[in-house]
């Protein structure tokens, strides 16, 4: 019983894998990182500013796993394969990628100018491939690997004022199929998490708002925003071997809102 109980637990299991999560700073990612190293993941953590990773590297670290802090601007393919090289010159691998950074600015189309859809774009989608793409040369060598892109219910649904967004967002799941499909042969599976409404710097601007609140809450069928720790057991799922023949889907964690509209 108690070896049956071992086996299923250890699918999820991730001792002597190395994952790079991008953008660790802080919120979603800074969760990711820490619930990987608590599965006995090692971890890569990067954001613009490597100071800036010191709490998640802490929590990474009380978690019992080795840590690396690397400088990474997803904007810049130079600072992404640097990053991808510390990595391996760090751990000899790399196994996990989680395609975290973001950026997100809200506006009237009409106001929308090419400044700030670039810079939306190049972090959310381009930023996301060039770091699959390093990721995925590292990978490759070991024949298998996992890359879990944050996508968004924008990859699904049509929000107003999130024009940039939303297009980034959905153009990161055409990213996830494609990249799926081409990458299966060398072992590469990839696969997105669509986070719901979570609270955290990106989007704390809406949740002091308490008419968004009310009429959040009233289309999310589980009442109530999401915590960080939602989303572990999925990264968990997606980054390890318990999802090892699923590629290029995407897991919705939103407490039933896409459920129900
Ligand atoms: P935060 O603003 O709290 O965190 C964003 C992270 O991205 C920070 O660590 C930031 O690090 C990093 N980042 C931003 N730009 C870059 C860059 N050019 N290079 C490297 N890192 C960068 O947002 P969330 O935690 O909420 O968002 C994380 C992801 O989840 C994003 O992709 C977002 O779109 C997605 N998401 C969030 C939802 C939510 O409800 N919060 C819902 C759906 C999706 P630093 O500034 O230190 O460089």
């Amino acid at each position: 019983m108690t070896s049956e109980r071992n086996k299923g637990v250890g699918r999820f299991d991730l001792t002597g894998r190395v994952v790079l999560v991008t953008g660790a700073s802080r919120g979603i990612g800074a969760a990711l990182a820490t619930a990987l190293a608590e599965s006995g993941a090692s971890l890569v953590v990067g954001a613009r500013k490597v100071e800036n990773l010191q709490t998640t590297a802490e929590a990474v670290s009380q978690a019992g796993s080795p840590v690396l802090a690397v400088p990474l601007d997803v904007t810049d393919v130079a600072s992404i394969e640097a990053a991808v090289d510390a990595a391996t010159q760090r751990f000899g691998r790399l196994d996990g990628l989680v395609n975290n950074a973001g950026v997100e600015d809200v506006r009237p189309s009409f106001d929308v100018d090419e400044t700030l859809w670039d810079r939306i774009l190049d972090t959310n989608l381009k930023g996301a491939f060039f770091a699959a793409q390093a990721a995925g040369r590292a990978m490759r060598m070991n024949g298998s690997g996992s890359i879990v892109n944050i996508a968004s219910l924008t990859s699904m649904v049509g929000v107003p004022t999130a024009v940039p967004y939303g297009s980034s967002k959905s153009g990161l799941l055409g990213m996830t199929r494609a990249l799926a499909a081409e990458w299966a042969p060398v072992g590469i599976r990839v696969n997105a998490i669509a986070p719901g409404y979570f609270r955290t710097a990106m989007t704390d601007v809406f949740y002091e708002n308490e008419d968004w609140r009310e009429r959040m809450l009233g289309r999310i069928p589980m009442n109530r925003f999401g915590d960080l720790d939602d989303l572990a057991g999925a990264a968990l799922f997606l980054a390890s071997d318990a999802s090892r023949y699923m590629t290029g889907q995407c897991i919705a964690i939103d407490g039933g809102f896409l459920a129900s509209i």
